[in-house]
């Protein structure tokens, strides 16, 4: 027997012309680091209408890929609307990708039409002789494109169109954008988001198991676009009426304890490396950051110490959560569960999330069984769900998939409330003698230190144990600890045999396009020897 409800397809369409109509006078604002320029949802939808109309002009038809390569802004948000609800693919473009990794993607993608902001121009000319599909780049912005010689601007071809466009009936499986992991291991993968994924996940980004977004907040969106499509969060905010403030390039500390004092924001999203840079100014610096109800930390295992000093200095709540590119991305939120000790609540979110309603997770050991939700057993954690990837965009990967299950690469626990605690990326496992030590945890308690600004570990060879971890210190200007004081104080924080014997002092931790710290670019550091490793003893102790 079916059910009786109307099978109407999920697609992106429809959301857009909710918040357009509904939500008319919430408003988009970008930030030029001075003052802000506002657009209400309705001029906005009227623009992203505009848009899908110049792009059909120009050729784009269902299912051809149309690039971004932009910042967070207004037009990026309105190429979000456009692209898909036209039946285009979106396909965003880190800026920061290296310019080989950068044409690769845009010619494996084969994008027809590229989006560029004025200020990105001279890096996409550095691959525009390498880019094979590209047939139109339109520039956003009037700044100078000579660099790509014959360019279009976005605002002349939105001037000549109405502000209607028909959207087409599209299949809710159909691509409506897609997104390359940032390529840490091989090539980048594109991971390719269908109308109903989007649709649902960001459903689930609204909802109280994860946001809990509506009218009244104002989303800051520091989180690129081009990141995992800025976590859902701009479809999120756009079907709940959310403001959202986009800082576009403006993403240094200063600029954005301004921008949040002009905004007034009430929820935000960023890699944890940021946010370390937030605190510090906010340390020295008067800021007000009372209006800030959640902001939301992840892409890396969130520091405790940084909840906890943002917390007890600045009232400011950090919740952690979970994903990845291929999830789409929400897959786990560290929101507290009912019924515990208030006193205990740091120790709940601190743990990597809760996964959410939507996601089927589990951990498997080292013989593909699934262990117990316990909190205890370790394994890989496996995801499965209508907003999780099944496969990647022309790339045989099968390795990634274990009987309809994504691999994640993560390792970890869960236990019986559905609390995942990632240990280590599988790759950065240290296994020292035979035993495994999380990189994680030791960063996590190594960053506990207050002399320490950031900290990295890595695996490196070691003769008695086969791999031995070495800690990668960022010190605060002007703290003078050294290898043994550091080293004294973390024995009180884990076992004796995780205390590195390694340490080195670096300027900063590398860091990916994303933000997250490079380990790899660590790894090859210490095999050219640029390292300068110093030794670290602990006090000798009868255990
Ligand atoms: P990339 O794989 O290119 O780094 P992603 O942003 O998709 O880009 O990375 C996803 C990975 O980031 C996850 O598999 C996990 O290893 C890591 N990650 C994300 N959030 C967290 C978190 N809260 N704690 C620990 N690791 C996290």
């Amino acid at each position: 027997m079916l059910g009786t409800m109307q099978d109407h397809p999920l697609v992106i369409s429809d959301p857009f012309e909710h918040g357009r109509r509904v939500y008319a006078d919430s408003e988009v604002v970008t930030f030029d680091g001075e003052g802000l320029r506002r657009a209400t949802f309705a001029q906005v939808g009227e623009r992203a209408m505009r848009l899908a109309a110049a792009l059909h002009r120009l050729g784009v038809r269902p299912d051809d890929r149309v690039g971004t390569f932009c910042w967070n802004s207004q037009e990026h948000l309105e190429a979000y609307l456009a692209v898909p609800g036209m039946g285009a693919v979106l396909h965003t473009l880190n800026i920061r990708l290296f310019p080989e990794q950068l044409a690769y993607v845009i010619n494996h993608g084969e994008d027809r039409v590229i989006l560029v902001e004025d200020t990105l121009v001279p890096l996409l000319a550095r691959v525009a002789p390498q880019l094979r599909t590209v047939e139109h780049v339109v520039v956003i912005g009037d700044g100078d494109a000579s660099a790509l010689g014959k360019a279009l601007r976005y605002e002349d071809l939105l001037a000549r169109e109405a502000p209607t466009y028909e959207w087409p009936e599209l299949d809710e499986r159909s691509a409506a954008a897609m997104c390359y992991t940032s390529g840490t291991t091989g090539d980048p993968k594109g991971v390719v988001y269908s109308h109903r994924s989007t649709y649902l996940h960001s459903m689930a980004a609204t909802s109280g198991a994860a946001f809990a977004l509506n009218e009244h907040d104002r989303v800051l969106l520091i989180v690129p676009q081009f990141h995992a499509n800025a976590w859902g969060l701009p479809y999120a905010a756009w079907m709940a009426g959310a403001d959202l403030i986009m800082p576009s390039r403006f993403l240094q500390a200063e600029a954005m304890c301004k921008l949040i004092r002009l905004t007034r924001p009430t929820l935000s999203a960023a890699v944890p490396t940021i946010w370390s840079d937030v605190l510090r100014y906010a340390d020295s610096n008067p800021v007000d950051l009372s209006s800030l109800r959640m902001v939301i930390c992840g892409g890396s295992a969130v520091p405790r110490v940084l909840m906890e000093r943002f917390e007890e200095r600045h009232g400011l709540r950090i919740i952690q959560a979970w994903g990845m590119t291929e999830t789409s991305l929400i897959a786990a939120i560290a929101l507290p569960p009912r019924g515990i000790d208030p006193a205990d609540e740091m120790d709940w979110r601190a743990k990597t999330g809760r996964v959410v309603p939507g996601v089927q997770l589990r951990i498997v050991d080292a013989d593909g069984k699934p262990v117990p939700w316990d909190g205890e057993a370790v394994g890989e954690i496996e995801v499965r769900g209508p907003w999780i990837t099944g496969a990647y965009h022309r790339a045989p990967t099968l390795e990634k998939f274990d009987d309809g299950w994504l691999r994640t690469g993560d390792v970890g626990t869960v236990d019986a409330k559905g609390f995942v605690q990632i240990t280590d990326r599988a790759k950065d496992v240290i296994k020292s003698g035979g035993e495994w030590i999380s990189s994680v945890e030791l960063e996590n308690a190594i960053m506990a230190h207050p002399d320490v600004v950031e900290a990295a570990v890595i695996g490196v060879p070691d003769d008695r144990r086969q791999e031995r971890q070495l800690a990668c210190v960022v010190l605060r200007s002007g703290a003078a600890s050294t290898p043994d004081v550091l080293a004294g104080a973390l024995a009180s924080r884990v076992a004796r045999w995780w205390v590195p014997e390694r340490w080195c002092f670096v300027d900063e931790v590398p860091k990916t396009s994303v933000g997250k710290f490079d380990k790899k670019v660590l790894q090859k550091r210490f095999a050219e020897g640029a390292l300068e490793v110093r030794e670290g003893q602990l006090p000798e102790s009868g255990s």
